[in-house]
């Protein structure tokens, strides 16, 4: 199948018991006594959505994330995804995702999940370290990790994910060895692995700049990732992404994919981005904002889609920017220059000519694959300055 004629959804649940330390996604906490109207305007905005997909155009992966989106009840959970089902054509081997807190996960939640449709779990675990938990505000244990992984399998999930942080305050390279090795028992098909940022305004970033915790130590997530990519291998897990490791093919997120192949997506939901028909747009991030807007419209406007804060017709350049950007991420794959070229009508080596040239030069691209399909890509050396490497293809 042709994948750049297929589109992703993707849900947005901005709901959460508690803010984690580090967290500045759109989410909320305290506000579950809007999750039925939220659910609501959810299945209006998938409805509404419905004329934008053409004859022919398939939904091949749909992605809960959140904020939270295991807070939603499963009924929940199955009313948006039979409204999907209602009003767009699925794939039949169509992947559904959800990102999951093992805090809130029970046997007979993840069951009815699974029974939803649901086959694809992302789970936050971040950190096997209790003082290292505490200090990012996540409300669970490991031993809660531990247990949701054994609900989740007696439920018939065979592709789990686990998310890890590395590069926390006071964290050594020992102890992300510990946790990795947590994780490793629980036997993911999947691991994410992020360096943590610390965004300005988070209770994180104050207790830094407070001098409560020490700085996070550059040299010392650079040595982490180094050992990541080196030993993750080695277990079996093909690092397919600067972030992400499968086992195998088949377990790799095809989700994300889409956004790393800059296919187009559907985002519905409070803050959710949507790239679709060469445009962007964004939605009101507030959720009363969001359901108000849902509540009150008859019909879709392309140039102004009902929730939309922000709305752009993008430019090739902005498209051939946003393709460098996100291909580059793939490490084994990286950017086809014979894709690029039936995509944009342009030869990759000829609109970024010294860019290209100064970067192998340096070590940190490389071409791969045969003449025919050559494929621009990081190397070991790229992925550890992927940001210096993706500034040098978009315009200052
Ligand atoms: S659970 Fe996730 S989305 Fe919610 S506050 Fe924590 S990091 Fe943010």
């Amino acid at each position: 199948m042709d994948l750049s004629q297929s589109v992703s959804i993707y849900i947005h649940i901005p709901f959460c018991r508690s803010r984690c330390s580090y967290c500045d996604f759109n989410t909320y906490a305290g506000m579950e006594t809007y999750l039925a109207d939220y659910t609501a305007a959810l299945e209006k905005e998938i409805h509404l959505a419905r004329p934008l997909l053409k004859t022919g155009e398939f939904i091949h992966t749909i992605y809960f994330g959140g904020g939270t989106p295991t807070i939603l009840p499963a009924h929940q959970f199955a009313r948006i995804l039979d409204s999907i089902r209602r009003e767009y054509l699925l794939t039949e081997d169509v992947e559904i995702s959800t990102e999951a807190n093992p805090l809130l996960l029970t046997a007979e939640g993840l069951r009815e999940l699974r029974q939803a449709g649901v086959e694809r779990l992302s789970m936050g675990m971040q950190s096997g370290n209790a003082r290292e938990l505490k200090l990012l505000g996540r409300r669970h244990s490991m031993a809660d990790v531990i247990q949701s992984m054994d609900f989740a399998r007696q439920a018939g999930f065979e592709n789990i994910n686990l998310d890890l942080i590395f590069g926390i305050p006071g964290q050594s390279l020992e102890s992300l060895q510990e946790s990795l090795e947590k994780a490793l028992a629980l036997q993911p098909e999947h691991l994410s692995l992020y360096s943590l940022t610390v965004e300005d305004g988070t209770p994180l970033a104050r207790m830094l700049r407070d001098g409560r915790i020490p700085e996070p130590d550059a040299d010392v997530s650079a040595d982490m990732y180094e050992w990541l990519m080196d030993y993750l291998p080695r277990q079996g897990f093909e690092q397919y992404e600067i972030s992400n490791w499968s086992r195998g093919e088949a377990n790799r997120s095809r989700h994300n994919l889409q956004y790393w192949h800059n296919y187009p997506y559907l985002g519905f939901g409070a803050g959710a981005h949507s790239y679709f028909g060469h445009r962007r747009w964004a939605n009101a991030a507030a959720i009363p904002d969001y359901i108000e807007c849902l509540q009150s419209a008859q019909d879709w406007q392309v140039e102004a889609p009902p929730a939309a804060e922000q709305a752009s017709l993008l430019t090739d350049w902005d498209e051939i920017q946003e393709r460098m950007m996100m291909g580059l991420r793939l490490t084994e794959e990286g950017v086809c220059a014979v894709d690029f070229h039936e995509r944009f009508g342009k030869d990759l080596e000829a609109i970024f000519p010294k860019e290209i040239a100064s970067l192998l030069t340096n070590g940190l691209l490389e071409w791969a694959g045969e003449e025919q399909a050559r494929r621009l890509r990081l190397t070991h050396r790229g992925r550890m300055l992927g940001n210096q490497v993706f500034m040098q293809f978009i315009e200052g």
